[in-house]
């Protein structure tokens, strides 16, 4: 099977709704437009974000303005055609040297079932979010690539010593989505310009590693790392092997001639010393001593992704008086340049999996649909939800914990139980649709909205506090606590909105 004229892609047409299997010529070169058609969403985002990476490498625009031509109207078919010729044979799932994304002849003491390649499927924490199990048991090619690419870009690895991929064992992915797939593919390809030298010097290694093998026990530096070699990087060593003929395809459930059941992995270790800016992913900067360190984002909490959205959208350096700060995904970064500043609404592809270390606790795979890229905007609506809930937590572990009586030895009786945890929870819950609204309603020109928000979060959380606490005032002694935690709910609530005085009753 080859990625770059076989039709291995699930996908539904939007026309007619039909489930057809696709190419990635289909998509590029022509005006139809799919949606990818998995049972897992990590698949579909892994399955769009191998479309991008191909289009990436094969046909990278010079500048903005190719780029948006590019997004205007589909490839003719002689130019992809003649584009994929040099890369024909990486792109092969089974080809006898390169096979795509794997090794030949990986020793391995037993063949590991291909459910390990879909992270999370296995394992017992995991079970409790996948819908179906078995989802794994025989995969077509198409499904294999796309889990083999997923797996080695975006997962944990496996554990136990294998290695994660460039971005880490977890990364968040940040991808604009456009008017069609088509439309989304290219928003998401860097133009040569705004990726400069780092990606597409012509002197870096552009060679994928299953060409030009990593070597063992190295070290090197991720600055010689290009384009496809970075974004196609495979951490392990993998051949799928136990195909079988005639069979369905237990994720897709294409009818095929054979499937594959198993793989052989090994690990093999290397060091890379600094990082390789995937242009998908947002990165968190911190300022230690006078270096400053970068990681990729990653969901280290079940916190919403709009708690996340301005340090995935807005660039903010770190400085002696700012320690910590973010670089939004590149491709976000060209967007702004690219949508600059017109009225439509732009929409944020959000993906990731929730991990502590090889086991995976979630996938988060989300859409976020917002006004405008203007920092300030975002900072003030994102911030208040924040402000607000850090509000409810704080006046909730006061009822909880009890506090120390000021002016006296004694101590003020705490409820003793973790409801501040189920506030927050609540408060996620409840103002979602809130945060959501403003998002998409709320610009620099419009401004004033933003205290209509703030009055809706502030009686969310009041209503919440009023909720939780309820329940135990048959106890003298927290009557009195309830007081104290009403007081300092609304004295933050002060600090957030300064000219609302009502409603104190403590
Ligand atoms: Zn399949």
């Amino acid at each position: 099977m080859n990625l770059l004229t076989d039709d291995f892609l699930s996908a539904r047409r939007e026309s007619d709704g039909e489930h057809v299997w696709i190419g990635l010529k289909e998509i590029i070169c022509t005006n139809n437009d799919y949606s990818f058609m998995y049972p897992r969403d990590d698949l579909e985002l892994g399955a769009l974000c191998l479309c991008i990476s191909i289009v990436q490498c094969l046909w990278p625009p010079e500048n903005l303005n190719e780029l948006k031509n590019r997004i205007r109207k589909p490839m003719n078919f002689e130019e992809y055609e003649e584009g994929i010729q040099n890369y024909i044979d990486w792109f092969n799932l089974e080809d006898e040297k390169y096979p795509f994304m794997q090794v030949k002849g990986v020793k391995a003491s037993n063949s590991t079932p291909l459910d390990k390649l879909l992270p999370g499927l296995t394992g017992g924490t995991n079970c409790t979010f996948v819908n179906e199990p078995k989802q794994a048991v025989s995969l077509c090619s198409g499904c294999a690539a796309i889990a083999l690419f997923n797996d080695a870009s975006s997962a944990p690895g496996f554990g136990g010593g294998f290695k994660a991929g460039l971005r880490g064992s977890a990364p968040i992915t940040t991808l604009i989505q456009g008017g069609c797939l088509r439309e989304t593919i290219w928003m998401n390809v860097l133009s040569m310009d705004i990726g400069g030298d780092s990606f597409f010097n012509k002197k870096l290694n552009s060679l994928p590693t299953w060409v030009d093998p990593i070597k063992e026990k190295t070290q090197f530096s991720a600055a010689g790392i290009g384009l496809m070699r970075g974004i196609f990087w495979q951490p392990a060593h993998i051949e799928l092997n136990g195909q079988v003929h005639g069979t369905t395809c237990s994720c897709c459930g294409r009818k095929v001639d054979s499937v594959f059941k198993n793989f052989n992995k090994a690990k093999f270790n290397y060091t890379v010393t600094d990082i390789w800016t995937h242009p998908h992913s947002p990165r968190y900067l911190s300022l230690k001593g006078s270096e400053i360190v970068q990681r990729f984002a990653s969901f280290t909490t079940s916190a919403p992704s709009w708690t996340h959205l301005n340090r995935f959208v807005v660039q903010e350096e770190v400085s002696k008086n700012n320690k910590e700060g973010q670089e939004p995904a590149l491709v976000i970064v060209q967007a702004k340049k690219l949508l600059g500043r017109k009225s439509n609404l732009i929409i944020l592809i959000i993906g990731g999996y929730q991990n502590n270390q090889a086991t995976i606790l979630d996938r988060r795979h989300e859409v976020m649909t917002f006004r405008t890229f203007e920092r300030s905007v975002l900072s003030e609506i994102v911030g208040c939800g924040l402000k607000f809930k850090s509000a409810l937590r704080g006046a909730l572990y006061v009822f909880s914990q009890g506090m120390k009586e000021s002016g006296s030895s004694g101590k003020i009786k705490g409820n003793g139980t973790l409801i501040y945890q189920t506030g927050d929870e609540f408060f996620y819950k409840r103002t979602q649709a809130v945060v959501e609204d403003a998002l998409v309603s709320i610009d620099s020109e419009n401004l004033t909205l933003i205290d209509e928000y703030k009055k809706t979060l502030c009686w969310i959380g009041e209503a919440i506090f009023e909720e939780l606490t309820a329940p135990y005032l048959h106890d003298p002694q927290l009557v009195h606590t309830l007081a104290v935690a009403r007081r300092t709910w609304w004295k933050k609530v002060r600090d957030i909105m300064p000219i609302e005085k009502e409603g104190e009753n403590g």
